[in-house]
């Protein structure tokens, strides 16, 4: 089976010590393509991770959470804009615009809101301007966000305009995206038993619509312990999951799933 990563973070700390061993392996477990999602303070490195690798493309872009803090304008501002814009331009190997977006699980991020919208609104112009598809990041605003993709009109870049990272809302939100032409990517939040809603969003969403993502080394899926360090190796555990809901074989979801992600990515 083959497997495509849509969205991981393995430029850190983390993943310092053996990231060339973790990649050397990265086919032995099926893993076909990362999207490596690079942020506005590594995008050297991510620059540099996907020329080393074949394998691995990127998405850019500012995550909500920087923009909030006291340094908001070292994460993000109209000089790094126009530097992402101008890059996405002209490297090949970056595939999407993201992930940014509007998380409201902390105090921080709650008064920072209207900056949030603000970058998140001017980044969503970004992409449309050089034809990438969007990831998006929501975090306890899904109504928000909804309105606000709603309102931006994105186009469609070939297989989608956007995908939804680490859904956890309800069915219905999902379907009303998938009606306004976005993708729902599934994580390893679906192995956790907690996971109710998300058990029926995989259910209800067509196969076509869904993508598989690790987040890594964030979300790590069950049987592993929550807490270990995530990698796209555990891609098989999200498959094994969708698999068993959906009740079709887990080689039908990994085909499927590489294949959406393919054309999303625009990966030929
Ligand atoms: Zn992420």
């Amino acid at each position: 089976m083959k497997y495509v990563d849509s969205h991981a973070h393995y430029i850190g700390r983390r993943f310092d010590k053996d990231r060339h061993k973790l990649f050397t392996d990265m086919h032995k477990n099926g893993v076909k393509y990362i999207i490596n999602s690079t942020s506005t303070l590594e995008l050297n490195e991510g620059v540099q991770l996907a020329k080393k690798y074949d394998f691995v493309y990127l998405s850019l872009g500012d995550g909500c959470a920087y923009t909030c803090g006291p340094e908001g304008d070292k994460y993000i501002s109209d000089e790094i804009l126009d530097n992402m814009i101008h890059l996405a331009k002209r490297n090949k190997k970056i595939v999407a615009w993201g992930e940014n977006g509007i998380g409201l699980n902390r105090l921080e991020l709650v008064n920072g809101l209207q900056n949030q919208i603000y970058w998140f609104k001017r980044q969503l112009e970004a992409a449309k301007q050089v034809g990438l598809p969007v990831i998006i990041h929501s975090r306890d605003a899904c109504q928000l966000v909804f309105d606000i993709l709603k309102d931006a009109r994105l186009p469609d870049c070939g297989y989608g305009k956007g995908m939804l990272h680490c859904f956890n809302s309800s069915a219905q939100m999902a379907l009303d995206y998938v009606k306004m032409g976005y993708l729902i990517s599934i994580s390893g939040i679906v192995t956790y038993p907690s996971a109710k809603h998300l058990v029926e969003t995989v259910k209800k969403v067509p196969l076509e619509k869904l993508l598989i993502e690790t987040d890594c080394p964030y979300l790590t899926p069950e049987p592993h312990g929550r807490k270990d360090r995530n990698h796209s190796g555990n891609l098989k555990f999200i498959v094994d999951k969708i698999a068993e809901i959906k009740g079709i074989p887990p080689e039908k979801v990994a085909e499927a799933t590489t294949s959406n992600a393919m054309s999303f990515f625009n990966i030929k």
